[in-house]
């Protein structure tokens, strides 16, 4: 079985003292020395008694020790949980009831955060060519023989309720980066800006799998500002992946720095992923580039990407494109939500997930007998063969009988100028489900829901139009920038009628 750190060790064979990776605590590395500091963690694992087929978590926010212990876990023959140091503690906790790792470690040189959690475990301080970390060893060698072909437990963003642990094998992994390379037509040396937190599937198969598979540099952040994201695009960037908000915030970025163009003779590639990508984002995003932004939609049970666009700047379509190539996309009109030509979009093919871990009943729910997945979101193909991504079935909107999806109605409120970003939900009342809808807007900045609501109502017809309007100047959102819609009524509990 061919493993993900051959792609490393292709690189070392072939390109060596060609740069691998930078990032914010000054860390610089050839593939040479990012060969030599994951062979450190890798012996550092094994002395802490980690065998094949353990788990090994790790606590991180971007750097080179989180890259070189991604791949050290890989050469110790174990399974990497890649979990965001910015999680709470509970949320910690609960990944480790279930996952039981024989080792945690953490990246405390580049995160406050992961210092707070090794302080809280009690963790020792490990120094090697990885730089430092931190270590703690919370259950005993517990090997799993059913993970011997996994790579990776990730979790999935809890979007829509607890997290899952998602398996990934070492062939759904190498064909995300791959593929995701090779859309991008990636080349050797090519600079590529890594803030998607690599505890996320888009962080740790579309850009940092894709830029080992073709010897691509990786310049790591651990947390992502607009600011520095506009500093690293002035700065030789060839590649951008980012969550449609990280373009949003740019964009408002943007707008207070008075800056109308990137100007960049580097940029070839912009992608937007994990959630869907909104219109006026997208026509603004692509002005300020001066890039073409492409569509790219994937889930953590995909190993990244399931479909992308491949469009000119300033092209009006907000599909998601076609099919990746290898890759099979159906749609099951039957179920709620669906009709003639739309319904849950299934696909099939080498990046499906082995199952979740440890819930065989979830992974019969989602995968059948021929390997077909149900994504869980509602959508079409259309007369090109491209796929329309309408909402996720879990948050289809039923209001009066009709479907209102909530990426139509985000999308409407959006187009205000004053809007950064916004998230509809629905919720019951009386037998019938009502539309609220949470908006985002600039620190120091007012906005009357009257005027929105007004403004809404030319762009909507009645029954997708909000009930309730709650403005904020933030939303709950993951680690990587998603919005995480079912924290929405917690958070605004006060402002909400
Ligand atoms: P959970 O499964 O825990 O509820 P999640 O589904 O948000 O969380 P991820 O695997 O990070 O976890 O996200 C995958 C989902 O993100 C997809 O199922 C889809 O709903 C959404 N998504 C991804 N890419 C796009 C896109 N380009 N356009 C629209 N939606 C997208
Ligand atoms: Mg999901």
């Amino acid at each position: 079985m061919a493993r993900v750190e051959e792609y490393l060790a292709q690189q070392i064979t072939s390109r060596g003292d060609a740069q691998a990776l930078s990032d914010s605590v000054g860390t610089s590395w050839t593939f040479n020395e990012l060969g030599k500091a994951s062979d450190a963690i890798a012996e550092a694992l094994k002395a802490a008694g980690v065998k094949p087929n353990d788990r090994v978590l790790m606590l991180s926010e971007n750097c080179g020790a989180a890259v070189a212990t991604v791949f050290g876990t890989w050469k110790a023959g174990a399974v990497i949980i890649p979990v965001n140091a910015r999680q709470s503690e509970g949320e910690v906790k609960r990944i480790l009831d279930h996952a039981t790792p024989a080792a945690i470690l953490m990246t405390t040189g580049a995160s406050p955060d992961a210092v707070k959690h090794a302080e809280r475990m009690g963790a020792s301080e490990i120094t090697g060519a990885f730089g430092s970390l931190h270590l703690a060893t919370p259950t005993a060698s517990n090997p799993d023989a059913d993970l011997s072909d996994v790579a990776v437990l990730l979790y999935t963003t809890g979007t829509t309720g607890d997290p899952k642990g998602v398996m990934l094998t070492h062939e759904n992994v190498r064909f995300g980066g791959m593929t995701s390379a090779n859309l991008r037509c990636m080349a050797p040396g090519d600079v590529v800006y890594g803030v998607l937190p690599l505890t996320h599937v888009f962080g740790l198969c579309s850009v940092l799998t894709a830029s080992c598979y073709i010897g691509a540099e990786v310049r790591l952040e651990a947390r992502f500002s607009a600011e520095k994201l506009y500093k690293a695009l002035t700065s030789g960037v060839n590649f951008l992946s980012a969550v449609p908000q990280m373009h949003a915030l740019l964009m408002q970025y943007t707008k207070e720095q008075g800056l109308t163009k990137l100007n960049s003779k580097t940029l070839r590639y912009v992608s937007s992923g994990a959630a869907p990508l909104d219109p006026t984002w997208k026509r603004k995003a692509e002005e300020f580039y001066g890039v073409a932004i492409q569509n790219g939609y994937g889930m953590t049970e995909t190993a990244a990407g399931t479909s992308a666009t491949s469009n000119p700047i300033g092209s009006p379509d907000i599909s998601v494109g076609p099919p990746l190539p290898g890759i099979e996309v159906k749609i099951d009109e039957t179920v709620e939500g669906g009709g003639v030509g739309a319904g849950e979009v299934m696909t099939r093919g080498p990046q499906i997930m082995k199952g979740y871990y440890k819930n065989p009943t979830e992974t019969a729910k989602a995968v059948d007998a021929d390997g077909w997945l149900r994504t869980g979101d509602l959508g079409k193909l259309d007369e090109n063969g491209f796929l329309h991504i309408l909402g996720r079935s879990k948050e289809l909107i039923i209001h009066g009988g009709f479907n209102v999806y909530p990426p139509e109605v985000e999308a409407a409120i959006n187009d205000h100028p004053q809007v950064i970003q916004s998230a509809v939900i629905g919720r019951s009342k009386d037998g019938d489900e009502e539309v609220l809808a949470f908006v985002q807007i600039a620190e120091g900045d007012s906005l009357d829901p009257e005027d929105l609501r007004a403004f809404v109502r030319e762009r909507l017809t009645g029954y997708k139009r909000p009930k309730h309007i709650i403005i904020g100047t933030a939303l709950p959102a993951a680690p990587t920038g998603k919005i995480l819609k079912h924290k929405l009524l917690e958070t605004f509990k006060d402002q909400m009628a």
